[in-house]
């Protein structure tokens, strides 16, 4: 009903509002569809945080320290429109968004196959509370998109968000860490020992949710963990 609804009624850009010619895969223009700009240098080897130029390997924070994960990467930076679109489909409810931002981890994917290296995806859970409020998994839609594309099996029940933890927005990088601590508990023990495991996220911060949710899944037998998300963030 939804598409068949998109199909008559004229469509406007989820983030410059320009008007969207018909039929259109997604809820964005062309344009803002085109500005998206991939992160593929200067970044961080390990956590694909940005550095200051792509002559360094590492980050500050992984020179001082090892995260659980193997690697984590970005398609994009947290800005226009990628932001934007971000906002439309996580507190908007576009869920018509799932397709386009797939599309760009597929993508990124392609031009990066050591991330296709694994057993199966696995979305970063959400707490039961938070998902009933929210309607959807944002991470799930994301995880099928790639699973889809590349036939690999979605993670979803293998684990679970056992503590309602609080927006990490807002918080310092000791108070997330505090905050999404013994956050996950792995459900499906099978699924995961000795398994390589790719994360889906929509955007990365401080990765201290991913970092929580590597070290229950290394804890469990996991074998390797990459995280791949839309966006990183500062
Ligand atoms: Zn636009
Ligand atoms: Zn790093």
């Amino acid at each position: 009903m939804d598409s068949l609804l998109h199909f008559f009624l004229p469509q406007h850009c989820v983030v410059c509002g320009a008007y969207v010619a018909l039929p259109s895969r997604f809820p964005l223009c062309e344009r803002c569809q085109s500005s998206v700009i991939y992160l593929r240098e200067g970044v961080c080897f390990r956590c694909g945080r940005t550095v200051p130029h792509s002559g360094i390997l590492l980050c500050h924070v992984c020179r001082r320290f090892r995260y659980h994960f193997e690697f984590a990467r970005a398609v994009s930076a947290y800005t226009f429109p990628i932001r934007e679109a971000l906002h439309a489909f996580k507190y908007g409810g576009v869920v018509s968004l799932a397709g386009f931002f797939g599309l760009l981890l597929v993508r990124y994917c392609e031009e990066f196959p050591f991330l296709l290296d694994v057993d199966g995806v696995l979305p970063v859970p959400l707490h039961p509370s938070r998902e009933k409020t929210r309607g959807f998994n944002q991470s799930l839609l994301l995880a099928q998109e790639v699973g889809r594309a590349f036939r690999l099996p979605v993670l979803a029940w293998s684990v679970l968000r056992v503590k309602p933890t609080l927006p990490q927005v807002g918080l310092k990088a000791k108070e997330r860490r505090q905050n999404v601590r013994g956050a996950f508990r792995v459900r499906r023990k099978e699924d995961v020992l000795g398994k390589r495991i790719l994360v889906i996220d929509d955007v990365l911060t401080s990765r201290a949710t991913v970092e929580s949710l590597s070290q229950t899944l290394k804890d469990a037998g996991c074998r390797s963990v990459m995280v791949l998300a839309v966006a990183s963030g500062k």
